[in-house]
């Protein structure tokens, strides 16, 4: 979220935009190219296996990191393989094996996939952190954020989750090999802490390992009906079986649009706040990533409401806000 202060477009200077313009153009050139073929290829990478567990559960009933990871990745894959065509799916594993990071990514580089999602969950010394996460190598790329960014509103929207955002190297302050080293559009999403007892529950559930996969496909369908409008991925007798939503029942939380996040505290009565005609709420998070202060809107009762309202903030300069779940 950090850089889409608006103050940003302001600080660069002409060079940039005309750096931009000629990226954007190459940009257009290779969705050109890859415009001529007639089906995508994703991996699904299932993180850790075999040998290495990922996280642990926090109580001996529950799953390990490497399990979840498994289930969610299988049921994405078979969501894709039941409504879509034209999508070619090749796992990074499909039992409990463990293929080394290097493997990962030379698997997905030889097969010259176009998406590579590495499925994940999170761990926090902090038992109170919680919520999803899509991680992308740097901002800059421009698709694989668009996707993360999908990725983050399904799991509000859809799956009912708290997002904490899209986050790059930066954030991170590290990089991750199956991101930086794959040559495509990639994003690892992380499903929720398995330290925080309620994410954890959930994640060990069908019906939250159902909303994860069916969000991660969701987000992944639109996106890719859009970037190749040339394939026809919907099949004509889809077979939709998607979980269940549970946004349309009354859930316990509220929501809020947040606007973006920031690594120093910004006052929150600059014009840029200002013009927006609502608001502005600071809230330092207990967060990982370094961009520890979140600007929001105040609460809204349905989301119906905060959607109205996101597009206002979206004209107002904000145009990667988006909804977020919040607890009153
Ligand atoms: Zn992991």
């Amino acid at each position: 979220m950090k850089r889409i202060d608006p103050l940003f477009s302001q600080r660069f200077p002409l060079k940039w935009v005309l750096i931009l313009a000629v990226c954007f153009s190459l940009t257009s050139s290779l969705t050109t190219v890859s415009a001529q073929k007639n089906y995508i290829t994703v991996v699904i990478d299932p993180g850790h296996g075999g040998s290495d567990p990922g996280h642990l559960p926090t109580q001996k009933n529950l799953l390990s990191e490497k399990a979840i990871n498994l289930i969610i990745a299988q049921k994405f894959g078979n969501y894709i393989e039941q409504n879509l065509q034209n999508v070619k799916i090749i796992y990074t594993r499909t039992d409990d094996s463990y293929p080394s990071l290097t493997d990962r990514v030379n698997k997905a580089n030889a097969a010259r996939a176009d998406y590579f999602i590495s499925i994940h969950c999170n761990a926090n010394h902090n038992k109170h952190v919680h919520g999803t996460e899509s991680h992308v190598h740097s901002l800059k790329e421009v698709r694989g954020v668009a996707l993360a960014r999908a990725f983050e509103q399904a799991f509000v929207i859809s799956a009912g989750r708290f997002s904490r955002g899209v986050k790059d190297s930066e954030d991170r302050e590290h990089s991750l090999q199956v991101l930086k080293y794959t040559a495509m559009n990639s994003v690892l999403v992380e499903c929720g802490f398995l330290t925080n007892e309620q994410e954890a529950q959930y994640l060990n559930t069908i019906k939250g390992q159902e909303q994860m996969a069916s969000s991660i496909y969701t987000a992944f369908k639109e996106h890719i009906i859009k970037s190749h409008p040339t394939i026809a991925f919907v099949k004509s007798t889809p077979n939709e079986t998607l979980a269940k939503r549970t946004i349309n029942g009354p859930v316990s939380g509220a929501y809020a649009i947040q606007l973006m996040s920031s690594k120093e505290p910004i006052d929150t009565s600059i014009q840029e706040f200002k013009r927006i005609g609502i608001p502005v709420e600071r809230k330092k998070v207990n967060s990982t990533s370094a961009y520890k202060y979140q600007y929001r809107t105040p609460v809204y009762a349905s989301q119906d409401e905060a959607k109205r309202e996101l597009e206002k903030v979206q004209k107002s300069g904000f145009k990667d806000a988006y909804i977020i779940q919040v607890n009153r």
